[in-house]
């Protein structure tokens, strides 16, 4: 009873609005369905020079507002329940391609450092890979380990980006070989950090892997 009053009173004082149109729902969703189905899948076409991965694949655009305030309401407000829904956006993207790759994949998020996720709370990412994951009925695998704090990405020049990422994994998990992989994470920029992460699993033996993201910053 007392648990029922107070959800009653956060209810009150914190409604939850959608980040959308700014509705109250009364589902409680940060993002009500309407908006979600007004997301769309990007049209443009990046190119990337990345010599670990096989294939990168950007289910968004950052552009698009809705889209923009949910990624950095969960990066910055920490809010968790907003990477469910970046997720289904991200599960739709891949249905219309899983019937591309009759594989199994093994998902894997790109790790935060230790400081950074217990400073979070949690990593998005892999609140990410985790539902993307279960709904793929792939394998989720938490072993690629971020063993160095690097500076913001955003902050250096392209060439110092690949020095800063250089080293910063490591793989703790099985040997990889004849696997195909799927790495995601919530923002794609040069790409640099990703391309680190898939060189560690290909030196770990990886067959193949994937870059999937929810947009390209
Ligand atoms: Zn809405």
């Amino acid at each position: 009873m007392f648990k029922l009053i107070q959800n009653f009173i956060i209810d009150l004082l914190f409604p939850i609005c959608c980040l959308g149109c700014q509705q109250e729902n009364k589902t409680k969703e940060y993002l009500c369905e309407k908006c979600f189905k007004k997301l769309v899948f990007c049209k443009r076409s990046y190119h990337f020079q990345l010599d670990f991965l096989d294939n990168i694949a950007i289910a968004g655009d950052y552009e698009d507002k809705i889209l923009n305030q949910l990624i950095t309401t969960l990066k910055f407000n920490a809010i968790k329940p907003i990477g469910n829904i970046l997720a289904k956006f991200l599960c739709l993207f891949w249905q219309g391609r899983a019937i591309l790759y009759p594989q199994k994949f093994i998902v894997i998020p790109i790790p935060l450092s230790e400081t950074r996720e217990r400073y979070r709370g949690f990593n998005q990412a892999e609140v990410i890979a985790l539902y993307f994951a279960n709904y793929f009925q792939y394998e989720l695998n938490l072993q690629l380990k971020k063993i160095k704090n690097t500076k913001a990405q955003a902050e250096l020049s392209e060439e110092k980006r690949l020095n800063n990422v250089k080293g910063i994994f490591q793989w703790k998990g099985e040997n990889l070989s004849g696997k195909s992989i799927i790495i995601i994470d919530d923002v794609i920029t040069t790409g640099s950090t990703i391309n680190e992460a898939a060189k560690t699993l290909k030196l770990a033996g990886a067959k193949s892997i994937i870059a999937l993201a929810i947009a390209k910053g």
